[in-house]
């Protein structure tokens, strides 16, 4: 890899200097508050900047690694080491008939809320995923019985050459919480919802009902990543984890919630070494106590502190 230097030089030619920032603090980009350091941490405005970026990456041999709304995603405390892509400047949302066309760095909520402003039905489960667009289709996102497979038309992306490509929903392999954009090393930078026109009111009832459920089941006043674990054929996490006794159990300032146990929350200022430990010791109890293997849905990526 070339020095740090020459990469931050390089990528000024490709991106506006205010959209380049050296060693940047991960943890005020994820809802976990977890993490080190990004090398480079670069937010693109344009389809353009982002094919740039990947080509650079390929020529010079720099990794990088995309970061959405950072709800899904647990950083190491040794940081990130390359390139950080965050596409929140590529945001836009508009719709024309009954799709709604999302850039992937919108919020999944606002292109929820669009849809409602446009009697469009289809995105109602996603009005609380605290998640971005592109972050939403990498593990198809869903919640009370809808997913993003059940909407997704088409999407584009940026391929692993640095190519704009348009892939069918029927080609990403979206299911239980995962798709092949992961294995492929594709960057999502459009989303088209295929929806139904239905009335503003039903639409309007249905996401106050689930934002009801998901306030009333869910600790959202501390920082966390949402559900930890999948949930494993024929049980529930969360009520293995609760049958283990293990809520308000703590390693360090990490907790498993007393109010929902598929979450572990960041209660006092946890380290991410607490917050794994914790994740590992919650999969040994219930693989102990019920035979079950915990997998886990959020991702740990990022390098270990010296
Ligand atoms: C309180 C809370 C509640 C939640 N509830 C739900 C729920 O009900 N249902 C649910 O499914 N999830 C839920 N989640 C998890 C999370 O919101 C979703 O997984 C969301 O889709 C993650 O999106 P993100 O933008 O935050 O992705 P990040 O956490 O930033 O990244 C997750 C992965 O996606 C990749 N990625 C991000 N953007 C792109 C892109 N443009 N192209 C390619 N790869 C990309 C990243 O590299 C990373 O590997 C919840 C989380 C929290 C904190």
């Amino acid at each position: 890899m070339e020095t740090k230097e020459k990469i931050y030089n390089k990528l000024l030619k490709l991106v506006k200097k205010d959209n380049v920032k050296v060693n940047e603090r991960l943890k005020d980009h994820l809802y976990t508050k977890l993490g080190g350091k990004a090398d480079f941490f670069i937010t693109p405005t344009t389809f353009q900047e982002v094919q740039n970026v990947v080509k650079l990456s390929n020529e010079d041999n720099i990794p990088f690694t995309l970061l959405g709304n950072g709800s899904n995603l647990i950083i190491k405390d040794g940081g990130i080491r390359g390139i950080v892509i965050n596409l929140k400047h590529l945001n836009d949302i508009s719709s024309e008939g009954n799709t709604v066309v999302a850039q992937s760095g919108a919020r999944i909520i606002d292109a929820s809320r669009h849809a409602l402003k446009q009697s469009l039905s289809g995105l109602e489960f996603a009005c609380g995923i605290p998640g971005t667009v592109g972050g939403a289709l990498y593990m198809n996102a869903g919640a009370y019985g809808g997913e993003i497979k059940d909407v997704l038309d088409y999407a584009y992306v940026v391929d692993k050459e640095g190519n704009l490509v348009k892939r069918l929903a029927s080609e990403l392999n979206l299911d239980y919480r995962t798709s092949n954009i992961p294995e492929n090393g594709d960057i999502v930078l459009e989303a088209t919802f295929n929806l139904k026109p239905a009335s503003y009111e039903d639409i309007k009832a249905i996401m106050d009902d689930l934002t009801f459920k998901r306030e009333s089941k869910q600790p959202l006043e501390y920082p966390s990543c949402g559900s930890v674990f999948k949930r494993p054929p024929g049980y529930f996490a969360g009520k293995l984890i609760q049958d283990s006794k293990l809520q308000g159990t703590n390693i360090g300032g990490a907790e498993v919630s007393t109010k929902h146990a598929g979450f572990i929350v960041n209660k006092n200022n946890a380290s991410t070494t607490d917050y794994i430990s914790l994740i590992e010791h919650v999969q040994r109890t219930v693989k102990d106590k019920f035979g079950v293997d915990l997998e886990r849905e959020v991702r740990i990526i990022g390098e270990d502190t010296d």
